[in-house]
């Protein structure tokens, strides 16, 4: 069977990972949580004093940062210069500042590489924001995932909860407003819809629903190529 790679873009919190863990699972394919990197450059910025408005200091931070992720006990773990940042990088300090970061060049020039290397043998479902427009524009399978903004706010409020994490709901709502204005009006690789995409919207659909649709999506892309 060939192997393919599946990019998941759309809005925060619109349920990408959920997803793309699960097409991952069910496929037996490598996953890769695009935006865990963006968010990990921002907790070693804020961690480290970095003035990320100061082109040097970045260029010089981008040197000292590490990034790999584990498989452990079925999750997927994020880790900076060896340290298990998996919870950390999903607190409210990261997310208010993880959008700017990610608008900087330099950065996203050091996170697509290492995430093209990351698809380069295909078995691949990646999530982020311009997963299907610039890191695999050859992506035989591209997926825009959307959902209504206080669908996605709850979701992400009972994500947080669980783990641990507590926020208000009107922050929460108030943060991904903000990062998908940020993230889809930036200069660089902005947040769009793939000209090639399937858009689902999933604000009525159950995860198992959702993943039915693009399970069959994909299953249907890889009997056609293997065909032919
Ligand atoms: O996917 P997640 O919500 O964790 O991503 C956090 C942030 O990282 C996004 O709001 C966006 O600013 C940035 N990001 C990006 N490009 C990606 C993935 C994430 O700019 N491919």
């Amino acid at each position: 069977m060939k192997r393919i790679i599946i990019a998941i873009d759309g809005h925060s919190s619109c349920g990408k990972s959920t997803l793309a863990k699960a097409l991952a699972k069910a496929l037996h394919y490598a996953y890769l949580d695009s935006g865990a990197m963006y968010r990990a450059v921002t907790l070693y910025f804020l961690d480290n004093r970095v003035n990320y408005n100061d082109p040097d200091a970045v260029l010089e931070a981008l040197k000292q940062i590490n990034i790999h992720f584990e498989r452990i006990e079925g999750q997927n773990r994020t880790f900076l210069n060896d340290i298990d940042v998996e919870h950390d990088i999903r607190e409210m300090r990261v997310s208010e500042h993880v959008s700017p970061v990610a608008a900087i060049s330099s950065v996203r020039r050091a996170m697509v590489k290492q995430q093209q290397a990351m698809g380069a043998r295909r078995g691949i479902v990646a999530d982020g924001r311009d997963i299907g427009t610039i890191v695999f524009p050859d992506a035989e399978l591209k997926i825009f995932l959307t959902a209504d903004l206080d669908v996605r706010t709850s979701r992400r409020h009972l994500e947080l909860a669980a783990k641990g994490i507590d926020s208000a709901w009107d922050d929460i709502q108030k943060n991904l407003a903000e990062r998908d204005l940020i993230d889809s009006t930036r200069a660089d690789s902005p947040l769009k819809q793939a000209s090639d995409a399937v858009v689902i919207n999933n604000t009525l659909l159950s995860e198992q629903e959702q993943l039915h649709k693009a399970l069959s999506l994909a299953q249907a892309k890889i009997k056609e190529l293997s065909e032919a």
